[in-house]
Parts: structure tokens; C-alpha cells; sequence
């Protein structure tokens, strides 16, 4: 059953830039507390668009959109983690977690227990003093998830943050990241995750929305009915080939031409 309050959702919203590109219509979508849901699409399709609106970067042009973790006085934080790490490369990972909590004016030293727990959960114990440089791909993205978890959010948002790294590490986080989410109190923090690999989102979800190519629309949803905790293991189960396959068919559907661009039969 859905939750009465929703972490997100978002009901028809619209989204035209300046331009007059049309690169929302009609998107709906719903995200239960302490869910853990997946955005999947091709390249242009209009995904960061969805997460800058839900994390109130950007407005939409059009429709509702709730997520009360956001709305002034509302019950928690939300953390955004782009593809990029985003660090500030002048300071040492430390600093670089405890710059959320500097922000809401939490001094170093009060912050210091804190930090130093996140960048052990991260697997970054031993790197405080590091700068970003001294850090490999998958350690930055260690170090700017943990300045996502060091203010405990509520909501997750998480665009293609593994994009970039090679297989190996991906799949590390993939399974770090399920269990950092699994850590948290009851169901202490929701998920919306941004990705173009079929694989990832199936490895880490239980429910995969598709969108369709610009404008973007939800165009189908797969569910992965497989629980919580999962390891590499879940990987080479039927489960997961199946929800694998079935999103490969409504990626295919949703991106292919429309019937009055088609080619004409021969
Ligand atoms: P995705 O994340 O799925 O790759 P985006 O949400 O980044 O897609 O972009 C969706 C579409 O909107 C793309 O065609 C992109 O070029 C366009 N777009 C994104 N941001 C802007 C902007 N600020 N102004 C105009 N067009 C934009
Ligand atoms: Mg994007």
C-alpha cells in the first residue's frame, strides 16, 4: 500500500526551458518513504531535468510536485549527488564532508565525530587528510557521497553518480550504496536514482521507472521483486534476469520511432 505521505510525487508536471524546449509532459511519478526507486532512460530524455525539479534547483512549467522533505519547516534534508563528485579541491576530504554542516554553522570540532563516522562508512577512514587530487575516481565519489549521508537527508537524489568509473568500482558502490541506504533507521531515507544502465538500476531498486525520449514521459515501470540485502549474488539470479530483460523490452518500446515516423514497410 502507498504510504499517506509520499517522499516524492509528482503528478502531470510539465517542464519547458527558456528556449521553448518542451522536456517534460505529463510526467507522474510517486515515491514512497523509504523507497528506493530507479530513473531510467536514455541520454537526453529529461532525467536531471526530473531530479533539479524535485530538489526545487529548477520549477516546473507546469503540474504538481510534492516533497515535503523540501517544503520550508518540513521533516528532513535532502542530498543531491551529481555524476560529478563536485569536490572542492583546495580542501582535504574532511573538509570537504564537513562543509554541509559548516554551512548550517556546525563547528569543526562539533562536526568532527560525525564526519569521521560518514568517511568510515564510506570506506574513507584512513583519507581525511586527502585532497580530491590524491583520490581515485571511485574514492571522490566515496567522499561525495559521504557529504550527502553527513546531514542525515531524508531523500536521496542521486543522478548517474557512478556514470563515470569503470565496471569494478561501480558495482562496489552499487552493493556500498544498498547497504549505507540499509543502515539507516527504519525507513529513514528515500531514494530516487538516475541512471542509464539497465543493470544498475535493477541491482538497486524495487521499482524501475522508464521515460521515454524527449519530451519525456514515464512510459513503463518494472518492479524487482527481490528483497533487501542483496549481494553481487542477486546478480546472477533468474530475478534479476527477468526484471533485466523486461526492462530491456520497455526501453525498446519506449525509444522506438513512433509509427508515423517509421520507415514504410518494403
Ligand atoms: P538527461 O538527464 O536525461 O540526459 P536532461 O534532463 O539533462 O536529460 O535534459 C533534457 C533535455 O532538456 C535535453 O534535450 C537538454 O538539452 C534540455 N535541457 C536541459 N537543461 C536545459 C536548459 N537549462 N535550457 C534548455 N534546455 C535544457
Ligand atoms: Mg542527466
Amino acid at each position: 500500500m502507498a504510504s499517506p505521505t509520499p517522499a516524492i510525487e509528482l503528478q502531470q508536471v510539465h517542464k519547458r526551458f527558456a528556449g521553448g524546449l518542451l522536456a517534460l509532459q505529463d510526467v507522474s511519478l510517486r515515491v514512497a518513504r523509504g523507497e528506493f526507486v530507479a530513473l531510467l532512460g536514455p541520454s537526453g530524455c529529461g532525467k536531471s531535468t526530473v531530479l533539479r525539479l524535485v530538489a526545487g534547483l529548477d520549477a516546473a512549467s507546469g503540474g504538481q510536485l510534492q516533497a515535503p522533505a523540501l517544503q520550508p519547516g518540513g521533516d528532513g534534508t535532502t542530498a543531491f549527488v551529481f555524476q560529478q563528485p563536485t569536490l572542492m579541491p583546495w580542501a582535504s576530504a574532511f573538509d570537504n564532508v564537513w562543509l554541509p554542516l559548516r554551512l548550517q554553522g556546525v563547528p569543526r570540532s562539533t562536526a568532527a565525530p560525525r564526519v569521521r563516522q560518514v568517511l568510515a562508512g564510506v570506506g574513507l577512514a584512513e583519507f581525511e587528510h586527502a585532497y580530491p587530487a590524491e583520490l581515485s575516481g571511485g574514492m571522490q565519489m566515496r567522499a561525495s557521497i559521504a557529504r550527502a549521508l553527513v546531514t542525515q537527508p531524508q531523500l536521496l537524489l542521486m543522478d548517474e553518480p557512478f556514470a563515470a568509473l569503470d565496471d569494478i568500482t561501480r558495482r562496489k558502490l552499487n552493493t556500498d550504496l544498498l547497504q549505507w541506504w540499509q543502515g539507516q533507521p527504519g525507513d529513514a531515507i528515500s531514494a530516487l536514482f538516475v541512471t542509464h544502465s539497465v543493470t544498475e538500476a535493477v541491482f538497486l531498486s524495487q521499482r524501475v521507472l522508464v521515460m521515454s525520449a524527449r519530451p519525456g514521459r514515464i512510459v513503463a515501470e518494472v518492479a524487482v521483486p527481490e528483497p533487501y540485502p542483496r549481494t553481487q549474488a542477486f546478480r546472477l539470479t533468474p530475478t534479476f534476469a527477468d526484471a533485466c530483460r523486461a526492462l530491456g523490452q520497455a526501453l525498446e518500446l519506449a525509444h522506438a520511432p513512433l509509427p508515423s515516423t517509421a520507415a514504410s514497410p518494403a
